[in-house]
């Protein structure tokens, strides 16, 4: 029993066997999958697959690159959008200040907007955070995100930062940054955050865990990403799947 609390099967990577990797992936074990809009365009693309796939649900927002082309419209829009019956969450947003396709200001203000939207629909948030730590916790706290709660999805940030989200009542999710070689923060962090407060991910078509590094990912490579967590975590596996699953459903309503 596997949930995969974050992917992206809506990217045109799968666009030439979608069908085959749905069915594969089920057929795995994997019992939920949340896939996430990024852009406007995948909005609809996510829900055509949340119509499509009884275990596929899906979150509407847009991903801090997108930011840029954010405005009044895209909140009406995805106000709308969020009625559907499986949309589960409003993402994913956040701030990414690495590749900073979006000036920084306006992504703050794209994120508190969204922010909002959640707290409007009592919706949880999935949190993209890159090199923007201080930023994201700073915006939580003024926009009392808090109230609506939510994931750090691919969680990149301290054991220190781990206890500010938790005590905010935010989930940690984690993916196949744990099975890396120089993964040392992602480790400490997963020996740190509660089983009650963790969510695994692949994130896919991208960070494809170890030894599958570089390739597509799909959430049939999740087994590792739970192998090695639950040996970091010196759990049993078929145990860290259930309790990952079970605190998605919690999270997310999915119908477990
Ligand atoms: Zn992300
Ligand atoms: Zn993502």
């Amino acid at each position: 029993m596997i949930v995969d609390s974050h992917a992206h099967y809506d990217d045109e990577k799968f666009d030439e066997d979608r069908a085959e990797v749905m069915k594969r992936i089920h057929k795995q074990g994997v019992v939920r999958v949340v896939n996430p809009s990024s852009d406007l365009e995948s909005v609809e693309k996510c829900i055509q697959l949340a119509d499509d796939y009884d275990f596929i649900y899906t979150a509407v927002g847009l991903h801090p690159h997108e930011a840029k082309s954010f405005s009044l419209g895209t909140v009406d829009m995805l106000r709308e959008t969020a009625r559907h019956r499986k949309v589960v969450a409003i993402g994913e947003v956040g701030l990414d200040y690495h590749y900073d396709l979006s000036p920084r200001n306006v992504q703050k203000e794209c994120l508190a907007a969204h922010i909002q939207l959640a707290k409007e629909l009592s919706l949880p948030l999935i949190i993209h955070d890159r090199e923007a730590h201080q930023d994201i916790l700073d915006i939580i706290r003024s926009e009392k995100a808090y109230t609506v709660g939510g994931v750090f999805h691919c969680f990149t940030g301290s054991v220190e930062m781990a206890r500010q989200v938790l005590d905010m009542g935010f989930y940690i999710s984690l993916g196949g940054a744990v099975t890396f070689k120089n993964a040392r923060r992602p480790v400490d962090v997963a020996k740190y955050v509660p089983g009650d407060r963790l969510l695994i991910e692949t994130d896919s078509p991208y960070m494809a865990p170890v030894p599958y590094r570089g390739k597509r990912n799909d959430s049939g490579y999740l087994t590792e990403v739970i192998s090695r967590l639950s040996s970091i975590r010196k759990t049993d596996q078929d145990l860290l799947a259930r309790q990952t699953a079970i605190n998605a459903d919690r999270l997310f309503g999915l119908d477990l």
